[in-house]
């Protein structure tokens, strides 16, 4: 799963994703070896973790992890091939979601691209250039789709009536994100890789003075009402100021947000926003040796749960001993659970719950 950060020039793009890679370097355990140099890897803000930890003084401590990548360049004009335009948007096409910066500080010695800091402006232009590309690259499917059809074949004509409507649609720039469409033509949807179906967040990157003011800041105002017309969410951040957050260790980090009087860094909500955004949950294992949260998709059942631990576990799968965090630490131990009958026993179409610590039982 992965995040593609996007934006104008001089938005702060750069800036944020310093942050992550910084952030991430923290989590020197990252249990995936090769990163790409635009690839950043952060961990999944999870406190449920650390009472684990506490519990079973394990030897390590493994979070989850989400990957952003570094998508610079697009500008003004890339669906026509300005900037160094469709390389860029072929970028897109390879992840899950978009973060899309926007420009929502004044600093009169940044220069902006437009001239102005003008935060809808910027968000139109760049899913304009997304829009126009989608048209581009559904045109020549439509093309394929349209002989098809006039070969007699019934598929096509269902298939080309979808495309027709997502293209009026487009034309009116609206994006594939905000139509609806029955769960068979969303699987159709979905193979024609439009860019502008993938979920977005847009990150409001404010100034350093509007921290802990944020929602009163004229500009993050303008950008939520323009986020709720299309059922996405905004997170606010000062790009510059998670830089100097990602720096810092744990200890040091809560210490600094108590005196800015705030909850979490920017980075940990953007972070658990494009968690939940994917459709992503964690379940966990505890024991002395690790405890550690694994990633799946809502709604994955426990053989296929297992597998995200190793394949032997998904073929050999038996059963799952399954205890909701909650209950075990209110317990106080899983023995104490096991004794009272609190641990229960999920076969193979068991839905994997977020938050279940998990124990699997496989032949080998
Ligand atoms: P990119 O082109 O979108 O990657 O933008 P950069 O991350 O390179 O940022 C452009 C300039 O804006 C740099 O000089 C940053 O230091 C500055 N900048 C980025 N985020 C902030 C912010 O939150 N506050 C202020 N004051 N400056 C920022």
């Amino acid at each position: 799963m992965k995040l593609g950060i996007v934006g104008l020039p001089n938005v702060g793009k750069s800036t944020l994703f310093n942050a992550i890679t910084k952030a991430g370097a923290l989590a020197e355990n990252y249990p995936f070896c090769t990163i790409e140099p635009n690839v950043g890897v952060v961990p999944v803000p999870d406190k449920r973790l650390e009472k684990l930890a506490e519990m079973y003084k394990p030897e390590k401590v493994t979070p989850a992890f989400i990957e952003f990548v570094d998508i610079a360049g697009l500008v003004k004009g890339a669906s026509k091939g300005e900037g160094l335009g469709n390389k860029f948007l072929s970028h897109i096409r390879e992840v899950d979601a978009i973060v899309h910066v926007v420009r929502c500080f004044e600093d009169e010695d940044i220069t902006h691209v437009e001239g102005s800091v003008d935060p809808i402006r910027d968000i139109e232009i760049i899913n304009l250039e997304l829009i126009f590309a989608d048209l581009e690259s559904l045109e020549k499917q439509m093309v394929k789709v349209q002989k098809m059809a006039k070969g007699g074949d019934k598929h096509s004509t269902e298939k080309l009536q979808i495309m027709e409507y997502i293209k009026e649609n487009l034309e009116k720039g609206i994006p594939v994100r905000s139509l609806t469409f029955s769960e068979e033509q969303q699987d159709f949807v979905r193979q024609l890789f439009l860019l502008t179906s993938k979920p977005v967040i847009y990150a409001a990157n404010i100034s350093e003075k509007d921290v802990g003011n944020a929602q009163d800041s004229p500009l993050v105002k303008k950008v939520v009402e323009y986020a709720q017309n299309e059922n996405a969410q905004v997170v606010v951040i000062c790009a510059k100021l998670e830089e100097e957050i990602a720096q810092l260790d744990n200890e040091e980090k809560q210490m600094f947000l108590q005196e800015m009087g705030l909850e979490s860094s920017g980075l940990d909500k953007l972070v658990s926003a494009c968690y939940s955004l994917l459709g992503l949950i964690s379940f966990l294992t505890a024991g002395p040796k690790e405890v550690r949260a694994w990633t799946i998709k809502k709604g994955t059942k426990a053989p296929q749960a297992a597998g995200k631990i190793h394949s032997d576990f998904e073929r050999g799968f038996i059963k799952a001993e399954v205890i909701p965090y909650d209950t075990l630490v209110a317990v106080g131990s899983y023995t104490a659970a096991k004794e009272k009958g609190l641990v229960r026993s999920e076969g193979k179409d068991y839905v994997i719950q977020d938050g279940d610590v998990v124990l699997f039982r496989f032949n080998v």
